[in-house]
């Protein structure tokens, strides 16, 4: 089933450069995709266009049936409940506990007043502390996020974003600052999520083989436009080379 549909999508910043160009694709519910490409090819922007936190020129973006071009402040805002998003940086507020950073993930079902005042409910609190145990991280709930580390960190974003209860995540470079064993561990979690939740992930990699490593499907981004689309058994040295250009002799493993 159909979860989320590009079609013809097209961004410019400004209006010299198409970032995004003529971009069409098809995720199902419960897929794991990844899309790779070369820094600046779009990959964040496309991303980011999705829940429209960019907002794009041209086609449409179709999730849950619902055209998201079309939506007003209000209807987006709760679209955006549940649309889920994990960022290189995390974002989360540091100096606020790893509890409250992840009951900041149910602000969106809130009125700004309950927000505001941090007024969760008990059922809200017992859903964050299951997260926090499944995720590994209940130990850390009363400290601080900027004591943690960053694997403990991007865990805590996960967290947050599952607390929405969310149809999709979008995973902004969700490695791009972490050690490969902070990887793995984020990776493995955002798999499980899929597998075990059903919740379907579209993550920005930048590494040719994690995206092999647990992709159901792979999309390839050169210059703003798709240039591959398809699993990780298809994805060949060749498709790599066209994809990153004079950068996949670096990638490619031989
Ligand atoms: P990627 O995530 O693949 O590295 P981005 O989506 O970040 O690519 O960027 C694609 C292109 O859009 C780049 O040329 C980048 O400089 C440009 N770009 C990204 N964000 C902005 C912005 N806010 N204003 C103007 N140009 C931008």
């Amino acid at each position: 089933m159909s979860l989320l549909r590009a079609e013809g999508l097209g961004k410019s910043y400004n209006s010299e450069i198409k970032v995004l160009k003529d971009i069409h694709f098809e995720i199902g519910s419960g897929e794991f995709v990844s899309i790779i490409g070369p820094s600046g090819a779009g990959k964040s922007t496309l991303l980011r266009c999705i829940n429209r936190m960019v907002e794009f020129n041209e086609g449409k973006i179709i999730f849950n049936n619902q055209d998201i071009g079309k939506l007003n402040k209000k209807e987006l805002r709760k679209v955006r409940t549940n649309i889920g998003m994990i960022f290189q940086h995390y974002n989360l507020v540091p100096r606020l506990t790893v509890i409250e950073n992840v009951l900041h993930g149910r602000f969106g079902y809130k009125t700004t007043l309950q927000g505001v005042l941090g007024r969760y409910t008990e059922e809200e609190k017992e859903r964050a502390f299951f997260l926090l145990e499944k995720l590994g991280i209940a130990d850390h709930a009363y400290k601080r996020c900027d004591q943690l580390s960053g694997g403990q960190q991007q865990r805590v974003g996960i967290c947050r974003a599952l607390i929405q209860d969310p149809a999709l995540i979008l995973c902004d470079e969700p490695i791009a600052s972490l050690d490969p064993n902070s990887s793995k561990v984020i990776m493995d979690h955002l798999k499980s999520i899929t597998s075990e939740m059903g919740i379907t992930c579209l993550v920005n990699l930048h590494q040719v083989e994690v995206a092999q490593n647990y992709s159901d499907r792979i999309i390839g981004l050169n210059k703003g436009e798709i240039v591959f689309n398809g699993t990780s058994k298809q994805l060949t040295q060749e498709q790599i080379q066209l994809i990153y250009g004079s950068e996949a002799k670096d990638l490619i493993m031989v």
